[in-house]
């Protein structure tokens, strides 16, 4: 039977989506995926919306003349939204099946389609677009197939059934399989669309007009050239990029790249309508980004404003930081970071590996201080060149540092309340899984994704600062689904490009994995004994901003940035977004800052709560990623599991209460290591001077000409006590 040649169309928008926010939703060019799907059905029947998941916030943006069908059953599958499409359209009616996920699309291929199916030769009831020999989307059926779709699984089940019924219809564009499954497919899809409208722009077509065969026009548009990018060393990928540009933006992941080359079309787009569109849920891309770490004055507030949005949508009300005690295990290292002050050779004054007995006072210290985290923090591989740290080994009955790690993460766990977090540098998988048996969760930061500061005073002695060595580590954690901390150094050589690209690569690895509970955006700050001491530090503003952007690309991902590295006006990195201070420590020092104190656990609180925020501490592996210790189970997990009260943080004790009021420590406990330099909460003898009270100016005022909005009425300039 054929149907009166009427088509209606289904746009099927019900599903649940790993864009963070409904894939209808997902925008192209100032047009949501669903309004684009229901302009190409322009010459057909009204279309059909079936909606499911979040259908009350989709449900405010079908355009007028759309049918609206709610399917309470989403989570049941595609055939349950068919089924509740199918009793609105008329029973002689042929429909279209379109998800609302391939934005691609335009209304000729639709039409084209409509026109093929209409012209169908006798026994056939499906006509299916076809691209280099692979089937797409939508799809066509005539109505007398509507019985089949009460009988079968899938509407896939039906195309194939019988092939002598299937209108096969050649389409010039492969817009009809790409769609949108990921947010790494949602950013390809958006620089194809933005490739497209730069086409269009310049042939003077309008956009929802796309002549056949001009479906890839940005070749025309926009000259590429194929060029051999480095990804790391020893991996080149080939990219297209356009001519005339001398570098481009790559997100090294996995052998991956992405290339910033439509960032010129968009450079006429004013960034507050980005930042529109991130506060809708939509997320930033690459070129954006770029844009936004660099805004000027006057775009600031708004950033600011829309980081600190998306932190309240992720993490309400709260910041969160870790009570740690620092155990520099050995400050020996292979390598020769051009900013570290912290490493030592052998014989250099300060030059110390801690033996079991120091690491287990310092811990019992801590715990008595209300500490939860034994951060053992040291060099990498030292004994690789050193024969006194392989005899230092012997003598303590080691095979490697790696070895004696292990055995003084567990004996801490044994011995004492402290959950480790180990950050020993490079660690091959097998290393990473008989670490994570002591140390629940492990960190290593990436730095910077540039190859460039491997030639550079940053990096230029230090072999283990390869980013892809790197990546390798945080990729091989993910696989093994370990709590993984990392993050970026901001001011070491690194361009804000890099710093883009580095979000972005982590990003990535924790959009595969799902492991990383926390980004640390960290500020170089300059020492007069490092090789880079008279490289300039990045100012407030550029951490404002740089924390923003990581806030807008990392999104439901902690973010962190250690207070003592941006002292005295460290609450101002509130105002960016971030929902964590990271480790702060009653007890030891900032090994790696030593000149620099932890502020005292009451003045954080204070400064926070005067922000609008309680403090809450946390243990070193997050709530959220509790779970992932559980599965791996053993000795890391009970004590976890022990440490932790019913919410996922850090269990109370008595200490541990009284400790913001009254911080020092007891006299003649734990003596500093030698040549360190106690914090500012560490020991009442070294604090530092007490200064007058001081009038703190907001962020708005040193960093926006126009003023930053406060987080909160009571976040405006005001004095603070700096206590000593
Ligand atoms: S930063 Fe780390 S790897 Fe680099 S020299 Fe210092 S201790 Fe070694």
């Amino acid at each position: 039977m054929r149907g009166d040649g009427t088509i209606d169309p289904i746009i099927l928008a019900a599903g649940a989506s790993d864009l963070g926010f409904p894939k209808a939703l997902a925008r192209f060019g100032g047009r949501t995926a669903l309004e684009i799907a229901v302009e190409n059905c322009a010459a057909l029947e009204a279309p059909v919306v079936v909606l499911g998941s979040d259908a009350e916030r989709v449900r405010e943006f079908v355009p007028p003349g759309a049918r609206v069908v709610v399917n309470a059953n989403w989570r049941a599958g595609q055939m349950s939204s068919l089924q509740a499409a199918l009793a609105e359209i008329a029973p002689g009616a042929d429909f279209m099946l379109y998800p609302v996920d391939y934005p691609l699309l335009t209304r000729p291929v639709i039409e084209q389609l409509a026109a093929a199916f209409r012209a169908r030769l006798t026994g056939q009831a499906i006509a299916i677009p076809k691209c280099k020999n692979r089937g797409g989307h939508p799809v066509i059926f005539a109505s007398e197939l509507r019985a089949e779709f009460e009988q079968s699984q899938t509407a896939r089940e039906i195309v194939y059934r019988d092939a002598a019924r299937v209108r096969v219809v050649p389409v010039a564009t492969d817009a009809i399989w790409r769609d949108l499954d990921s947010p790494a497919a949602y950013r390809a899809r958006l620089r194809e669309y933005e490739q497209r409208i730069c086409f269009l722009k310049s042939a003077g077509v309008p956009p929802s007009r796309v002549p056949q065969g001009q479906q890839n026009p940005a070749r025309h548009a926009c000259p590429e050239r194929s060029r051999r990018v480095s990804a790391g060393p020893g991996t080149h990928l080939r990219m297209r990029v356009p001519q005339g540009r001398r570098s481009i933006a790559r997100h090294v992941s996995a052998g991956r790249a992405v290339s910033n080359k439509q960032e010129s079309p968009a450079r006429t787009v004013r960034l507050s309508s980005y930042l529109d569109e991130v506060r809708a849920g939509l997320p930033v891309t690459p070129g954006q980004a770029l844009r936004l770490i660099q805004c000027p004055d006057r775009d600031l507030p708004e950033l600011l404003a829309t980081a600190i949005r998306l932190k309240e949508q992720f993490k309400p009300g709260v910041i969160t930081y870790s009570r740690k005690v620092f155990l520099p295990l050995t400050n020996l290292c292979r390598d020769y970071c051009g900013y570290c002050i912290f490493r030592r050779d052998p014989g250099q004054p300060g030059a110390h590996t801690m033996t079991p007995d120091e690491v287990l006072r310092v811990a019992r210290e801590g715990e008595r201080l209300g500490c939860r985290e034994a951060l053992f923090s040291l060099g990498d591989k030292p004994e690789l060149i050193f024969p006194e740290m392989r005899a230092a080994l012997r003598r303590l009955g080691y095979k490697s540092t790696l070895h004696y790690l292990e055995a003084m993460c567990e004996l801490v766990l044994r011995e004492t309340g402290l959950i480790p977090h180990a950050n020993p540098g490079l660690m091959s998988p097998q290393w990473l899984r008989r670490l994570r048996a002591v140390s629940p969760s492990v960190g290593l930061m990436l730095e910077t994704t540039s190859d460039k500061l491997m030639k550079l005073a940053a990096h230029r002695g230090a072999p283990d600062k390869v980013p892809s060595l790197r990546l390798a580590v945080i990729e091989a954690a993910g696989r093994q689904a370990i709590p993984f901390t990392t993050g970026i150094l901001v001011g070491i050589g690194e361009t804000p490009r890099d710093r883009v690209d580095s979000l972005f690569a982590i990003a990535e690895m924790h959009r595969r994995y799902g492991h990383i509970q926390e980004v640390i955006v960290q500020n170089f700050r300059v020492k007069a004994e490092i090789p880079m001491s008279r490289r300039a530090e990045p100012t407030m503003g550029v951490m404002l901003r740089t924390i923003a952007v990581a806030r807008l690309i990392l999104r439901n991902m902690n973010v962190q940035a250690p207070p003592n590295l941006s002292a005295p006006n460290y609450h101002e990195l509130l105002s960016a977004g971030i929902n964590d201070w990271g480790g702060v420590s009653p007890l030891t020092p900032d090994y790696i800052n030593p000149e620099r104190p932890w502020p005292h656990l009451r003045q954080l609180e204070e400064r926070t709560r005067a922000a609008g925020f309680a403090l809450r501490q946390r243990l070193p592996v997050y709530p959220e990623f509790l779970d992932h210790v559980k599965r791996a189970g053993g000795i890391a997990f009970e004590k976890t599991r022990a440490a932790a009260d019913s919410e996922g943080y850090a269990r109370s004790t008595s200490s541990a209460e009284r400790l913001p009021a009254n911080q020092e420590p007891p006299a003649n406990q734990v003596p500093p290591l030698e040549g360190a330099i106690p914090s500012e909460g560490a020991r009442p003898s070294r604090g530092t001077p007490a200064l007058p009270n001081a009038t703190v100016p907001s962020a708005a005022s040193r960093f926006g000409s126009s003023g930053i909005q406060p987080i909160t009425a009571n976040r405006q300039p005001r004095t603070v006590n700096r206590e000593p």
